[in-house]
């Protein structure tokens, strides 16, 4: 019997001009690609992968971010006179932001800003599992457990939680009342830390994750800038933040943190690369 041709054709997916064509192209790879953030504040979204968000939605990924604080307890409070006050801000503001990021699904939880790690593990875990199958996202990227650049403690917490989730989620034996609810295990393909080719003075010592992927965003720093500035009530972080941008931003670097297939470190220019649709 004649065998059908395979039609796909990977070098040519992967070129770095590769733009989705509206109504031609259905998503990247001619599937619809799914991409989950996990953050730990309003913000969060912008520094750890914001060109990232912008490059793959105009591949045609579906793109979406958690963040499991409203910020409540950030330095700067804007017009702010409480913390309720404080949190509904940086919704508001994480909404708008991921607008210009282009996200299709932006949500802020109701965690505690700067007790994550006081929460119990297992269920906050399992909030981030459930939401893991059901949202069934290809790609999962958080921070390092390190803390990210700032070392502050929600971003480490964040990635453990978020670690665990893309472990587990995939399991039977984790979180089975899920099951029995309907939801499947869902095997998320690859989980990326975002990391940094430097590391801040006069902080806590931080040791970043190794950078195995290096993803090119040159196109996306203008919009990335103001994606930041939506952060009203950070505003006078954003000076600073959109400086370093200008100068450091032409790149995302990412740490290949785990994957569904066993492998050995190759340096990757393309977060969905050899991810199948499934
Ligand atoms: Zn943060």
């Amino acid at each position: 019997m004649k065998q059908k041709m395979n039609t796909r054709q990977p070098a040519a997916v992967f070129a770095p001009d590769l733009r989705l064509i509206p109504g031609r192209i259905r998503g990247y790879l001619g599937y619809m690609m799914k991409l989950l953030g996990i953050t730990a504040h309003p913000d969060d979204e912008v520094g750890a992968f914001g060109g990232s968000l912008l490059l793959y939605r105009s591949r045609g990924v579906d793109t979406h971010v958690l963040c499991l604080t409203p910020g409540q307890a950030a330095t700067n409070r804007g017009q702010a006179r409480s913390d309720e006050d404080l949190a509904a801000i940086r919704r508001a503001e994480f909404a708008a932001a991921c607008k210009i990021l282009e996200v299709s699904g932006a949500q802020v939880l109701d965690y505690p800003d700067g007790g994550l790690c006081r929460m119990d593990f297992y269920s906050v875990v399992g909030d981030l599992t459930r939401r893991v199958r059901i949202l069934k996202p290809h790609v999962i990227l958080t921070m390092g457990t390190e803390g990210a650049i700032t070392g502050h403690l929600d971003h480490a917490m964040a990635s453990l939680f978020a670690t665990m989730a893309f472990h587990w989620a995939a399991r039977t034996d984790m979180y089975p009342e899920h099951l029995s609810e309907g939801l499947e295990p869902h095997r998320a393909q690859k989980l990326y830390y975002c990391t940094a080719s430097f590391v801040l003075p006069d902080r806590q010592p931080v040791s970043p994750p190794p950078a195995t992927a290096v993803i090119d965003v040159a196109q996306f720093v203008e919009t990335k800038i103001r994606a930041a500035q939506a952060h009203q009530t950070q505003a006078p972080l954003m000076q600073l933040f959109s400086k370093t941008l200008r100068r450091f931003g032409a790149v995302e670097l990412f740490h290949l943190a785990a994957a569904n297939r066993p492998s050995t470190m190759a340096p990757e220019t393309d977060l969905f690369a050899g991810i199948e649709d499934k």
